[in-house]
């Protein structure tokens, strides 16, 4: 048993706390019992409490885990297909005292959400992402997503997928990003860690989870990914190196932090108008009555 898990034990009563009571409706075998499990266990390691976090959900399968973090006191948002890193940046912008927990799908993130991506990898938003990397558009029955590899039979292409499958940590490498780490489905302990590392840094961290997805995915399932494994020893020093380990996703897939700048100020540091002010967003619009717009949506 690692020294990690010794400490979990040691703070059970937090870890009940983000332990879900709804019943579990993934397919056996999907990765997102995994990786909901790596990200309680990251969440009670680093010793945030469920009241100091919020966790926002795109659509599509790893959303159901909206419902199954936690009981009560969680805050949780599902959001728009796609748009879950725009309300999820609001928020940690508007509360940086939160710790805002995003999580997508590659479906929604890198076509119509591709966007949202782009600008808070740029603009560096305190909150940390986590892309669910099934290769494949899994809720509504396994069409191809832009990560389905090339050929793949998928329903709605059942002749193979003609272009060519992005890939997503080259793809955000190549926007001078803050943190970018890759885990797998399959390996709890790695991705505890990853998870750990991303909720420690303090601009926008983004973790691609490669997440084995076996109804729709069948020709990579979790033998195929485990015997690919490439665990980095260190983390490359430049974007350059940073990209050459992520390239291959094929016969040596690497895993680990592919690189971060600790040092880059992040989006509340460089915003100048408010270098002196102590108060957050939240606390500054109390002073305004919004009673009567809350009451509009009621
Ligand atoms: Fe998981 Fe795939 Fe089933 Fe969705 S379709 S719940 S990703 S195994």
């Amino acid at each position: 048993m690692s020294r990690d898990y010794k400490t979990l034990a040691d703070r059970k009563n937090e870890y009940l706390a983000y332990e879900g009571h709804e019943v579990i409706t993934w397919c056996a075998g999907c990765g997102n019992y995994g990786i909901q499990k790596a990200l309680e266990r990251a969440m009670v390691l680093e010793g945030v409490l469920p009241n100091n976090a919020l966790f926002c959900y795109d659509i599509g399968c790893h959303g159901n885990g909206s419902d199954k973090i936690g009981k009560e006191g969680i805050y949780t948002i599902h959001g728009l297909h796609g748009r879950v890193i725009s309300v999820a940046a609001g928020a940690a912008v508007a509360n940086p005292q939160m710790k805002v927990i995003a999580e997508g799908g590659d479906g929604g993130t890198m076509s119509e959400g591709i966007n949202h991506l782009i600008h808070a990898v740029r603009s560096d938003y305190p909150m940390m992402f986590i892309l669910h990397n099934n290769e494949n558009y899994g809720l509504t029955t396994g069409q191809a997503s832009a990560c389905t590899r090339k050929e793949r039979p998928m329903n709605g292409s059942p002749d193979g997928v003609a272009s060519e499958p992005m890939n997503v940590c080259d793809f955000v490498l190549g926007l001078n990003p803050s943190f970018v780490a890759r885990s797998f489905s399959g390996d709890i302990k790695h991705m505890t860690d990853t998870l750990r590392a991303g909720l420690q840094h303090k601009g926008f961290a983004f973790i691609e989870i490669m997440q084995v997805c076996p109804t729709y995915n069948r020709q990579t399932p979790q033998k195929w990914y485990l015997e690919r494994t490439n665990y980095l020893k260190h983390t490359p020093k430049t974007i350059e190196s940073a990209r050459k380990a992520a390239k291959d996703l094929t016969n040596k897939i690497s895993y680990g932090i592919l690189y971060q700048d600790k040092k880059l100020p992040n989006y509340m540091d460089r915003l100048a108008n408010r270098n002196d002010i102590k108060t957050t967003p939240r606390d500054e619009v109390k002073r305004f009555n919004i009673k009567g717009l809350i009451k509009k949506f009621e």
